[in-house]
């Protein structure tokens, strides 16, 4: 199975991959969690790529596409993988679609998840997140224990560094100029499937198997 799971930050992305990447036995790829593991590390990418983050601002493209050629090749993508934060321009989506090429990949699946603006900035700006897993605390409904020590992997709980309004706020213009174009680019040439992530986090991930199921069905008999 190769999907995309795509729609603003905030909206649920890497929580319902992972969720995707357990129950389906596929690997989670996603650019955001590389890019600050590199920062993290401090290597050439790491220290390229943090001037952008810090500001909510897109990595260039071929530093992507160069991270995600090298992820894709690895062994346990063969079978397939979850693209979680990638394509999110169009020359990276003519990127992916050249790699489908070369390595003879059947089409992906784009899962679009649509939450409203003033929910996002509610999300975001109570999140925090595990530095070693990336699993999210929320003080909505999923509050960080008071130790922040991760509940999942016993890692350090922080608040990201571009999970502030103002990098919000810029990080979802960035994502209504430069990636919601992506979504057409998969409407008019590939599969698409769109889902309300302003339900409960497990009905969106019904509503997300469900939907993939319909689109194979509905493949079977066509
Ligand atoms: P995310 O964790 O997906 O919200 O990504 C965090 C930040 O990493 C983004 O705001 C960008 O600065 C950078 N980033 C992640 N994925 C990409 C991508 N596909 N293209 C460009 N920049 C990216």
């Amino acid at each position: 199975m190769h999907l995309i799971i795509f729609g603003a930050p905030g909206v649920g992305k890497g929580t319902q991959a992972k969720m995707i990447s357990k129950n389906f036995l596929i690997p989670q790829v996603s650019t955001g969690d590389m890019l600050r593991e590199a920062v993290k590390n401090e290597t050439e990418l790491g220290k390229l790529a943090q001037s952008y983050m810090k500001k909510g601002h897109l990595v260039p493209d071929d530093l992507i596409l160069k991270i995600i050629k090298e992820r894709c090749l690895k062994s346990d993508c063969y079978s397939g993988y979850i693209l979680d934060g990638f394509p999110r321009t169009i020359p990276q989506a003519e990127g992916l679609a050249q790699l489908m090429i070369d390595m003879q990949l059947p089409p992906f699946t784009l899962v679009e998840v649509i939450v409203p603006d003033n929910i996002i900035i509610e999300r975001l700006t109570g999140r925090k997140t595990c530095e070693s897993c990336g699993a999210d605390y929320n003080k909505l409904n999923n509050p960080a224990p008071a130790d922040n020590i991760c509940t999942v992997c016993g890692g350090n709980i922080t608040t990201r560094q571009d999970d502030n309004e103002k990098t919000i706020k810029n990080r979802l213009n960035v994502y209504r100029e430069q990636t919601t174009p992506v979504k057409h680019f998969y409407q008019e040439r590939g599969k698409f499937i769109s889902i309300n992530g302003n339900q409960s986090v497990d009905q969106v991930y019904q509503s997300i198997v469900n939907k993939i199921n319909q689109l194979d069905e509905s493949e079977q008999t066509h």
